[in-house]
């Protein structure tokens, strides 16, 4: 077993763990990152291809107001492309297709187009009320997490389809179904990203940009200068505090160091051992805010031939076998890369199918909404997240009802040594790779902080 002795020890080596390794390297101090894994970026994950192209099985886009990833961009020289929007999206809802421009489908009837614009009105206007660092000290806390995000489109979308397109829409965001999610929940996440036509819209919203050669194309060369202090395939299982520091164990490794910054999923957070316990709050918190399910699937052709159709690629139909689509090459000419997106309830159905079934179920529809080209990729790339041992799911971790009231507040609070980073503790864009990126960059200050060791 292999010991080592640091001034601080990070867990986890996805975008949060790793720019807290990063940051404290550069500010002189030693550390040693531990990733389960035998890869980095955790919900990130890109695919180099032998023609130079990428598959970001995960996390891939970025917008506006994403300044820290931009940051990091920056600083290893990451440029970024604009996402391909020209032309015209489709929404497939009653076996009718509709093709629109914009965020709303205004070809749908009046009656459900005015119903939509209605409802990002006022989610809009509710955002606004929500602290951001206290989403649960907001006025309407207590009774917005009292609800489901379900209950509240009953109450609040008459028009079917609108109600349809929204519930796919937005609960696809906590990839789960609309019953599972906290109203107080979907506020506050819509809230850290600025509100509601950021997280639903592409161009200017979340969806706006991608790094040239993916989101591996920053973590590689956040890793390579933190150098030999990142440990693959070191899985933590017990972290043991006292008065003088913290014991960290994994697999075949032993960490000595001041302080530990825990960067896993909340839920996957629970599966460490920690003695003395966690206090209840932290510790229930982490068996209640669970990930839902999505399979993100790359269909790769010879072109992006939706693109000479008037398509812009993406495409929403609630229900189905590909619930969402988005263009996901680039500017070149060859390959073209269809992004399938399936969330929630229907992603957890279409895990239940064999391989070849569900590929079939998946091309299908792209050729009923795309053409028969669609039917024949030449490759076929699927990434099932809710199968990732140290992922326990994805997007981000979600609150249901009551949650936030109840434990919120020990979303960030360290335990003794123990500190705690991952996207779902930032305040400011969380769920998305940004908020993994503050949420690093906070952990690290906060540990030198405690230890009164300024980073220089
Ligand atoms: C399909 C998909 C699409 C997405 N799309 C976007 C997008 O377009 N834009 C965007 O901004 N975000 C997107 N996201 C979300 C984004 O990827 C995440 O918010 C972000 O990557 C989370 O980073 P993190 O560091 O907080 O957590 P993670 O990336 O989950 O990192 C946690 C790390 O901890 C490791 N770990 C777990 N347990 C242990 C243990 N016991 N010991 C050691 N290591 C452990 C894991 O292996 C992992 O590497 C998407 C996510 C998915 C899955």
């Amino acid at each position: 077993m292999a010991d080592v002795d640091v001034d601080y020890c990070v867990v986890g080596a996805g975008f949060a763990g790793l720019t807290a390794a990063l940051r404290l390297t550069q500010s002189g101090h030693s550390v040693a990152l531990l990733e389960a894994r035998d890869r980095l970026g955790g919900r990130t994950f890109t695919e180099v291809r032998d023609d130079g192209s990428w598959i970001d099985r995960g996390g891939a886009w970025i917008g506006p107001g994403q300044d820290r990833i931009y940051a990091l961009m920056d600083e290893f020289g990451v440029p970024s492309y604009k996402q391909y929007t020209d032309g015209e999206a489709m929404m497939v809802v009653g076996g009718k297709q509709y093709r629109y421009e914009g965020t709303i489908p205004l070809t749908m009837s009046p009656w459900a187009a005015a119903n939509l614009g209605a409802v990002f009105l006022e989610l809009g206007s509710m955002c606004k009320t929500i602290p951001l660092d206290a989403p649960w000290q907001a006025k309407k806390a207590a009774d917005w997490d009292k609800i489901s995000l379900a209950k509240w489109l009953d109450d609040n979308v008459l028009s079917t389809p609108a109600h349809e397109l929204l519930e796919t829409a937005i609960a696809g965001c906590y990839t789960s179904a609309a019953s599972e999610v906290s109203m107080l929940f979907v506020l506050y996440q819509m809230a850290s990203g600025g509100g509601p036509s950021f997280v639903l819209g592409v161009k200017d919203a979340a969806e706006d940009a991608r790094p040239v050669g993916g989101m591996g194309a920053v973590y590689r060369p956040m890793a390579a200068e933190i150098g030999d202090s990142v440990y693959l395939s070191q899985p933590v299982r017990r972290i043991d505090q006292d008065a003088g520091g913290v014991s960290i164990r994994s697999e075949n490794m032993s960490v000595r160091a001041r302080r530990v910054i825990v960067a896993v999923p909340l839920a996957i957070a629970s599966q460490i051992r920690y003695e003395p316990m966690l206090p209840v709050d932290r510790s229930f918190l982490h068996q209640r805010m669970p990930s839902g399910a999505i399979f993100k699937i790359a269909a790769v052709y010879d072109e992006p031939f939706w693109r000479a159709d008037g398509l812009s690629g993406q495409s929403a139909a609630p229900g189905s076998a590909a619930t969402i689509t988005i263009d996901a090459g680039t500017n070149a000419a060859t390959p073209g890369v269809m992004c399938v997106i399936v969330e929630g309830p229907i992603a957890r159905d279409l895990g239940r199918l064999g391989e070849a079934e569900r590929r079939r179920s998946v091309l299908g529809e792209l050729a009923a909404r795309f053409g028969h080209r669609a039917a024949s990729p030449v490759d076929y790339v699927e990434q099932n997240w809710s199968a990732e041992r140290y992922s326990g799911g994805a997007m981000l971790s979600h609150a249901p009802t009551g949650v936030l009231t109840e434990f919120g507040h020990a979303l960030r609070e360290p335990c003794g040594r123990i500190h705690w980073a991952g996207t779902e503790s930032s305040p400011v864009m969380c769920g998305w790779v940004d908020g993994a990126v503050r949420s690093g960059e906070r952990a690290a200050r906060e540990v030198t902080e405690h230890d009164g060791l300024f980073p220089a």
